[in-house]
């Protein structure tokens, strides 16, 4: 297959369209939403032979983000991108304050309860919390305000088990961070 990067005329259109597939690539964790939505898509740029495309990790040590990087790398190549480099980049570190409003529509769409601000804290990675931060939060099937933290973990790591005292229903809450 051709690289469609060959034509230089047209590399900053390829290069968009790199970034539309990234973009769109799914989250393996929460598959309602996009890597374009989680806000975690800093770039690509053309190495000549391919592209280079730099992401930024959710936390550290997420599990999902093994599967991100071939889930790129799979899209790109299917659309007949030759080489694709995965780079990192960790300053500044991602927040889920850059998750997009329609990506906070999509998560509670799905159920999920979507995080608040996220706490201040200095540049680089930061590991995941151990102690509940206070949180107020709004049951995402009825809207009551009146829920009660089940467990800090939920389904993975970066959601926290609530249940309703209303309808008494559970949901994730994603965590701020
Ligand atoms: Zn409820």
């Amino acid at each position: 297959m051709t690289s469609p990067l060959r034509c230089t005329r047209a590399t900053t259109t390829v290069l968009r369209i790199a970034e539309e597939i990234v973009g769109a690539v799914l989250d393996p964790e929460m598959p309602q939403v996009t890597l374009a939505d989680l806000g975690i898509v800093r770039g690509v740029t053309s190495t000549g032979s391919g592209v280079e495309v730099t992401i930024t990790p959710t936390y550290s040590g997420c599990p999902a983000m093994g599967t991100i990087r071939s889930d790129i790398v799979a899209a790109l190549q299917a659309a007949g991108f030759g080489e694709v480099t995965i780079l990192t980049a960790l300053t500044p570190a991602w927040t889920t304050d850059w998750i997009s409003e329609a990506g906070r529509a999509k998560l509670r769409a799905a159920g999920y309860s979507t995080p608040g601000a996220a706490p201040r804290r200095p540049d680089g990675p930061v590991p995941l919390t151990l102690v509940p931060l206070p949180r107020s939060i709004t049951c995402p099937v009825c809207g009551s305000t009146d829920t009660r933290l089940d467990s800090e973990f939920g389904a993975t790591p970066c959601k926290a088990l609530y249940r309703c005292l209303g309808c008494r229903e559970p949901f994730d809450h994603v965590k701020e961070i």
